[in-house]
């Protein structure tokens, strides 16, 4: 009997679906992913998840909820570090304890820690252990890796070109429609944040669709160069050890330097510990150091759509009004 595993579509699901979901193909499983996120996905959340918890884990936790009766295993990886000397936020550390302590019997998880702390021959460890829920077979495991990630590189150089993968939807022919096209004179505006809440078209309320159908150029950290980000971040008078916190506020840094686009959004949840810090240095980096329009938008639960609107079109519209009438000064003097 084929075994079916379960892919939430939320938190690290937009950074790395594609590997995970080949990987396991590969070893002859069935991969079932939640469906995008809906008012559903998220009242399950909220009601089974801690009040204090941010938006995107409150989500997960409904991801996870809508495919607990239609699979074997969960995937819930226990994501501690992608990059040496560096970690995730701390809630994706304790992932798979929240979601089991906050949702009765849910399918076995598959809960195996991703540690780049660790050595490589660790790394090794930990790909056959989340392989042998299919097979034991080190061979088939290997291999199915090793075509997860030449996937997941592919994967990555789309996004780049600006193939965005708004709920995820890149397996389909969305992918062609979705390639970035740079039209001229168009306004070029960068949208910070979380990839989960960024592409994650009910968490960012549609945000970047919004933007497309104004003809906007978007820009999101994953199309930016990771060296220029590095450069960037080093130098910070301290470490920014959290990597998802390095990559958004590398890429302000790296986008005010430039001074190439033509505003910048950052997009936050509410609870975030680490955006609280971020949004406010990116501010500074952006609208106080190179005078590049900002506008902060904090979502939550409760956030209603009209005021997003709102302060987007008039967000756009000074933009606007500042290219047709200020050339590059600012009105500030
Ligand atoms: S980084 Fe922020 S938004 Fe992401 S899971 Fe952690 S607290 Fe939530």
């Amino acid at each position: 009997m084929t075994i079916k595993i379960g892919i939430p579509r939320a938190l690290w699901f937009y950074d790395y679906f594609p590997l995970w979901k080949t990987f396991y193909e590969e070893l002859g499983a069935e991969v079932i992913i939640s469906e995008p996120t809906n008012k559903q996905i998220l009242d399950y959340g909220v009601k089974n998840t801690v009040d204090e918890a941010c938006l995107p884990v409150k989500i997960f936790h409904g991801h996870v909820l809508s495919l607990k009766d239609k699979v074997d295993y969960i995937f819930v990886p226990k994501m501690m570090s992608v990059y040496e000397k560096e970690y995730i936020c701390p809630k994706f550390c304790g992932l798979p304890e929240m979601v089991d302590n906050s949702i009765p019997n849910l399918p076995p998880l598959i809960d195996i820690e991703i540690n780049f702390n660790r050595s490589r021959k660790s790394l090794r460890k930990t790909i056959y252990k989340f392989g042998s829920y299919v097979t034991k077979n080190p061979i088939k495991i290997f291999k199915a890796y090793d075509k997860a990630l030449a996937v997941y590189e592919d994967y990555r150089e789309n996004v780049k070109l600006g193939c965005l993968p708004l709920d995820g939807q890149v397996e389909s022919n969305e992918i062609v429609k979705q390639k970035r096209v740079r039209m001229p004179g168009a306004m070029k505006i960068a949208v910070l944040g979380h990839s989960y809440n960024v592409f994650d078209n009910y968490a960012s309320m549609n945000l970047i669709n919004k933007l497309k159908e104004n003809k906007i150029d978007v820009v999101v950290p994953e199309m930016l160069d990771m060296e220029a980000i590095n450069c960037c971040t080093d130098l910070l008078p301290k470490k920014m050890f959290w990597s998802f916190g390095r990559k958004i506020l590398g890429s302000a840094m790296h986008l005010a330097d430039k001074k190439d686009v033509d505003g910048i959004i950052f997009l936050s949840s509410f609870g975030c510990g680490i955006d609280s810090i971020i949004e406010d240095l990116s501010e500074r980096k952006a609208r106080r150091g190179a005078e590049i329009p900002y506008l902060l938008i904090t979502v939550d639960e409760h956030t209603g759509e009209a005021g997003v609107n709102t302060r987007l079109e008039a967000f756009l519209d000074m933009i606007e009004w500042r290219k047709r009438n200020e050339s590059d000064l600012s009105a500030h003097g």
